[in-house]
């Protein structure tokens, strides 16, 4: 059989590698933490850095195709890996999707929308930019950034005085966005195979808290053309960008129902863990199939679902209601042995009739904070029946 070769052993990398097997597939771990998430369910680990270049070459020979999960990897070495084994995905969506100013050219490029910006490398120009749009802003490192990590809203100019000097010293570059004035946040998952088949999972609306995701909502209330029109904007990019594998597609709503996209992700993503339970082929096993060219399977939603994250400061209530949770809801942990605070340790997927049933079964749980009024009405609720 195949042996695939995973660079990044994440929840992300786990839950491809747990569809993978059942396709028959053998899986190799790159890692730098032993027992991670993935080496955990991987045929074998290999514990080295990133940017250990002899790790890699062992990865390659041991493998006939190599994924990644991560996409903080040097794409130079992703290049190298390319002339000795298969790398589907490519170096070139990793180089685009890794730098927010690259990222952002290459959706324009596809004649897709994204928030005015502008390049940055100090203090004056944030500065002027700001007079001169005369708009709240949101100045975000241009690599390495997750989970809102590396980002400052700036809502006036006195701001500017909270942003350390050390942050402009080392000729760092950043990028400043307006700060967009959304209804809804929604993303769309396009799996695009090495065939060129494409097909777009259901899109779900997402809500924040601290910036990190907390829950996703399938099927996303929001207007059917809405819908399709993000599903449209989505495979638009998949497809300039020629993107193999997988492009998950982070947008914002504006209150006309126009679309802007804000980041992609070229890999599975959060907001789309609920297909693992809701849908007849996952984000996950949609991935592989892309990847080794396999017909892609059917996106279809069988059920509203909502999925929600479980953090490090979870987890305590999370193992104390384990025993109460009811078969409609569907545990993943990810066997993370530290639970730091905002850190993913697993989700839950609540699969319902409706979204208020969801959300009453996850208020019932007690594990996370209700929701607030505000709150509902981003996901496009009124109230909890
Ligand atoms: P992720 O964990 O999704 O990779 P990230 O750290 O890469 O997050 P973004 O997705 O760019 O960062 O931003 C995180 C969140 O901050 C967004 O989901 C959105 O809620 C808010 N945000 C980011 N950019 C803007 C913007 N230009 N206008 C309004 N809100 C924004
Ligand atoms: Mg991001
Ligand atoms: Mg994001």
């Amino acid at each position: 059989g195949l042996t695939i070769g995973v660079i990044g052993g994440g929840q992300l990398g786990r839950m491809v590698i747990l569809e993978g097997r059942k396709l028959g597939l053998r899986f190799i771990t790159l890692d730098p933490s032993p027992h991670c998430p993935g080496g955990q369910v991987s045929d074998r680990q290999i514990v080295a850095a990133y940017d250990d270049s002899q790790a890699m070459k062992e990865l390659a020979n041991a493998c006939d195709v190599i994924i990644y999960e991560f996409e903080n990897i040097d794409g130079a070495m992703v290049r190298r890996l390319e002339d000795v084994c298969a790398v589907p995905q490519g170096s070139r969506l990793l180089e685009t999707t890794q730098h927010r100013l690259t990222e952002k050219k290459a959706i324009q490029a596809s004649g897709v929308p994204v928030a005015p910006y502008r390049a940055i490398t100090d203090r004056h120009e944030i500065l002027n930019v700001m007079q001169e749009w005369n708009r709240s802003v949101v100045l975000k490192t241009t690599m390495g950034g997750y989970d809102g990590k590396g980002q400052w809203i700036l809502q006036q100019e006195e701001d500017l005085q909270t942003l350390p000097d050390e942050m402009f010293t080392s000729g760092q570059e950043y990028i400043l966005e307006q700060l967009i004035p959304f209804v809804r946040e929604i993303s769309v998952v396009v799996a695009r195979s090495t065939t060129g088949e494409v097909s777009a999972f259901s899109p779900t609306v997402n809500l924040h808290r601290n910036h990190i995701l907390h829950l996703s909502v399938a099927p996303a209330m929001i207007e059917q053309e809405v819908i399709q029109q993000a599903k449209e904007l989505a495979i638009q990019i998949a497809e300039h960008l020629e993107v193999i594998g997988l492009v998950a597609v982070e947008m914002f709503m504006l209150p006309d129902g126009s679309l802007i996209v804000n980041e992609l992700a070229p890999r599975p993503h959060n907001s789309g863990h609920y297909t693992f339970d809701a849908c007849e082929t996952s984000q996950f096993a949609q991935f592989l199939r892309a990847v080794l060219g396999l017909p892609l399977g059917s996106t279809q939603l069988h059920q509203t679902a909502v999925m929600v994250n479980l953090l490090g400061e979870h987890q305590n209530a999370f193992y104390s209601q384990f025993s109460q949770l009811s078969q409609e809801v569907k545990v993943h942990w990810y066997g993370k042995t530290e639970a730091k605070r905002g850190r993913k340790m697993g989700h839950l997927t609540f699969l319902t009739d409706s979204v208020s049933e969801a959300l009453h079964l996850i208020e019932k749980t007690g594990i996370w904070e209700p929701l607030t009024l505000k709150e509902l009405h981003e996901i496009g609720l009124e109230t909890i029946k």
